[in-house]
């Protein structure tokens, strides 16, 4: 239709910059808390049905204003994403696998009826805006700027049905590293009394509306000890996620020797992470093929405890952008704890440290990986 030819693309090459007036010095590192500190400015571009996407504007951060009416309120039509951008030794400033953030949003965009968008135009979008507040980009080690895009339908009616406003915008957060002091292996609750994802549903999707209801177990888990949940599904106690990561599982085999690296299948009842994706690629790249086999299969947590029993559980870990991995050394399930073990006076397995250094060396610029790092 006319309408549809006259709908505009998300275009970069039409930013428009208003600068803060009122710069921010960076913060020292050792101040920077998770997602508590943002930068100066912030992008937003506004979309409607009508006319496509608007004009993308950076400008100082601040509040949002919208009718209490939009849609995003009500009905939940929001979906964000999580990327890092981290700044070399040679001080460049690089993004981390871009294009999967993007890919992975377009997706939850499509399923809850906002509009996609041209995922090179809003990585060029990001670009401009860490451009603008590179100097608080941080430094060192386990440093690095927290980039958060998001989406919200802003229809202002009440009406549940298909938004025809919406708006993009990007925040970034300068963080540290998850782990202060070294790597804290975490005690999980393995969890079938609540179930964060089921087939048909959404939980490969990153919509605000698949976290809210997790806290709630979370509490639960915490109350008796244990950090996070590990996310079991259906009749056979799957194992699906941890927490707001993905989870990798070692085992070896006693007959054999061999070891498995086991996760979940991307079936759409896990989130599609960019660090699983990274794991995966860089495990089936460096570990030699005779001794291990790196599986993508469902396994149950009585399968982690048969083999946790026969000695043959001899790593987890889970994956994702905030941490990248982080270890685990007890799962509760029935009463009980599943001990796994740990290098001797660490809090990490062997895998887990080597996965860890071979991401940092990509994200850091010590190594090249194809096109992960986007400058
Ligand atoms: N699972 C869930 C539910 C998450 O929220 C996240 C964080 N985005 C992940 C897994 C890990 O994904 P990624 O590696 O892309 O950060």
């Amino acid at each position: 239709s006319a309408i549809r030819t006259m709908s505009a693309p998300l275009d970069a090459s039409k930013l428009k910059i208003v600068k803060s007036s009122t710069p921010s010095t960076p913060k020292p590192n050792d101040q920077l808390v998770f997602g508590k500190t943002f930068t100066d400015h912030m992008l937003t571009v506004e979309w409607t049905k009508e006319n496509g996407w608007g004009v993308p504007e950076i400008k100082p951060y601040g509040n949002l204003s919208l009718d209490p009416s939009a849609c995003v309120f009500h009905y939940a039509f929001e979906l964000f994403e999580g990327l890092k951008a981290y700044r070399s030794p040679d001080n460049k400033i690089t993004m981390f696998r871009p294009d999967k953030n993007m890919e992975r949003m377009n997706k939850s965009a499509a399923r809850i009826c906002l509009p996609t968008f041209d995922s090179e135009e809003l990585i060029k979008l990001m670009g401009k805006l860490i451009e603008q507040d590179k100097h608080l980009v941080p430094e060192g080690q386990g440093y690095s700027l927290y980039v958060r895009p998001t989406m919200i339908g802003t229809t202002p009616a009440l009406g549940v049905s298909t938004p025809d406003r919406a708006m993009i915008f990007v925040i970034t957060s300068p963080v540290g590293p998850y782990y202060k002091t070294g790597f804290k292996a975490v005690r999980l609750e393995a969890t079938d009394y609540a179930t964060r994802a089921w087939p048909g549903g959404v939980g490969d999707k990153k919509l605000g509306a698949n976290y809210a209801p997790c806290i709630l177990p979370q509490l639960q888990a915490a109350e008796r000890g244990y950090q996070q949940n590990l996310w079991l599904f259906g009749p056979e106690k799957n194992i699906t996620e941890v927490g707001t990561m993905n989870v990798f599982f070692v085992f070896k085999d006693n007959a054999t020797g061999k070891k498995e690296l086991v996760t979940a299948p991307l079936d759409g009842t896990i989130l599609e992470g960019v660090t699983r994706d990274s794991v995966l690629t860089l495990a089936r790249e460096k570990l030699d093929p005779k001794e291990w086999t790196i599986s993508e299969r469902y396994y149950s947590i009585n399968e982690v405890a048969d083999r946790a029993e026969k000695g043959e559980l001899v790593e987890a870990f889970g994956s994702g952008t905030a941490a990248v991995v982080s270890p685990i050394k007890e799962i509760g399930w029935k009463g009980k704890d599943i001990h796994v073990p740990l290098q001797p006076g660490k809090q990490t397995g062997p895998l887990t440290e080597n996965v860890a250094q071979w991401i940092a060396n990509i994200q850091y610029g010590k190594e090249k990986h194809g096109n992960w790092s986007r400058v």
